[in-house]
């Protein structure tokens, strides 16, 4: 055989087991799985691995593996892809740089184009709510439902409500991700009172529409694209300088796509614009004591602030909240372990998810705190629930709404 028709023959092969070869940028992908040296430290540090054992969750080596394979074999990991949560540590800890979450969305990506009948249905009625509405989460039907849910919490956590701003040619643009859009609404207005008490020239868009990351999470990159041009043309509309998010997936997926396609715009999560913007001593002047008595916090680091954003962000957390007064933060032995919430797991996988997350509530238990607190409503509302379910009486909070009620004068 020729090498012409070696070509013709593996091309020919690929066609019949309904496989594409590699793009260039894909290639690069692929060439970082062969730096893999078998060490096994990731298979380690894996939460996932650590949680379900190696028999239903093969780690990220196996991962690794799969992806060299043929392509039956290459198929049949797909029970396996869709339980990583994407948090990154095991690229984190990898000596050789094996950038595992980034080979997960390759194969993800390629299930969904080529073998979508693979893909599990939740995942494909997650996709299917995204198409329909551009937003992660089905949207209220009635706004008088919607803005009733929103007093209710406020009221709750005695804060103000603040009229939505869409202004052409603010400077910052608030963009709050479809969790604290549609389901955790007290983020959304903490940010806003925030943006409002340091006087920040910020707008909101008209139409709020998802940020893409749970498109790419399936695999969908036509529609992750078609989100994010949608995104592009308000920012270019508004003619905003800046983003600021409350979500860690969001800044950490908006900072990535507009560095890829040069957007030219900073990504900023609240706390590093609180800390870099607004400075820790102006911030500290409108803080308050939050109660009667000292109040301990233990802090939850989100896998996409730390993992995939920067290490920076949580100091940033620690610094904030050591400038309010009475308030002590107390360190979970678990506080960077990932939180099961990531990767679409939670939707395709709960109970995985909440084995995952058992490590965490069993450290926060054991800080003595009285409030968990994490810059993510994500995160939020994985450990919310999940200590909800153990019975616990700690209080969760968003770190944004944390701060926000800790103002002085409410
Ligand atoms: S990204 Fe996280 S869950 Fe996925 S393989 Fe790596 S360590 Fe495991
Ligand atoms: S840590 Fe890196 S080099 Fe070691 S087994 Fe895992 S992927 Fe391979």
């Amino acid at each position: 055989m020729d090498e012409e028709e070696a070509y013709a023959h593996v091309r020919n092969t690929l066609k019949e087991e309904r496989m594409m070869p590699f793009s260039t940028s894909e290639m690069e992908v692929v060439r970082s799985v062969g730096q893999c040296i078998n060490c096994g430290t990731c298979l380690n540090h894996c939460p996932v691995t650590r949680a379900v054992g190696v028999e239903r969750f093969t780690g990220p080596r196996g991962i690794a593996v799969e992806l060299s394979r043929s392509p039956p074999e290459y198929w049949s990991s797909t029970d396996r892809i869709y339980l990583c949560t994407g948090c990154g540590t095991c690229r984190e800890v990898c000596p050789k740089n094996v950038d595992i979450p980034n080979v997960v969305n390759l194969m993800r990506r390629r299930i969904f184009s080529q073998r979508p009948d693979l893909v599990p249905q939740s995942l494909h009625q997650q996709n299917e709510i995204l198409r329909k509405h551009n937003l992660a989460f089905v949207p209220w039907d009635d706004p008088d439902e919607k803005a009733e849910s929103r007093n209710m919490r406020l009221e709750r956590l005695d804060l103000p409500f603040i009229k939505d701003k869409i202004r052409k040619g603010a400077e910052v643009l608030f963009y709050p991700g479809c969790q604290a859009e549609e389901r955790a609404q007290e983020v959304r207005e903490a940010a806003k009172i925030i943006l409002e008490r340091f006087n920040v020239d910020y707008t909101l868009v008209e139409k709020m529409t998802c940020c893409s990351l749970p498109a790419i999470l399936v695999g969908d990159m036509e529609k992750s694209i078609e989100l994010s041009t949608i995104l592009k043309k308000q920012i270019d509309d508004l003619g905003v300088k800046k983003i600021v998010t409350t979500c860690a997936g969001c800044t950490s997926n908006l900072n990535e796509i507009a560095a890829r396609n040069n957007w030219e715009i900073p990504v900023y999560h609240i706390l590093e614009f609180l800390v870099e913007d607004i400075g820790v001593h102006e911030v500290s002047k409108a803080l308050s004591p939050m109660d009667d008595h000292t109040v301990r916090v233990t802090v939850h680091d989100p896998c996409h602030l730390i993992r995939h954003t920067s290490r920076r962000v949580l100091e940033y957390a620690h610094r904030l909240l050591n400038a309010i007064p009475d308030v002590e933060v107390v360190e979970s032995s678990a506080h960077d372990l990932c939180c099961g919430g990531g990767g679409l797991v939670g939707r395709h996988s709960p109970d995985v998810s909440r084995v995952i997350v058992k490590e965490n509530i069993r450290a926060i238990k054991e800080t003595s705190a009285e409030r968990i607190v994490t810059p993510c409503p994500l995160c939020t509302a994985q450990i919310e629930e999940s200590l909800f379910r153990d019975g616990s009486d700690i209080e969760v909070d968003d770190l944004t709404v944390f701060i926000a009620q800790s103002f002085e004068g409410g």
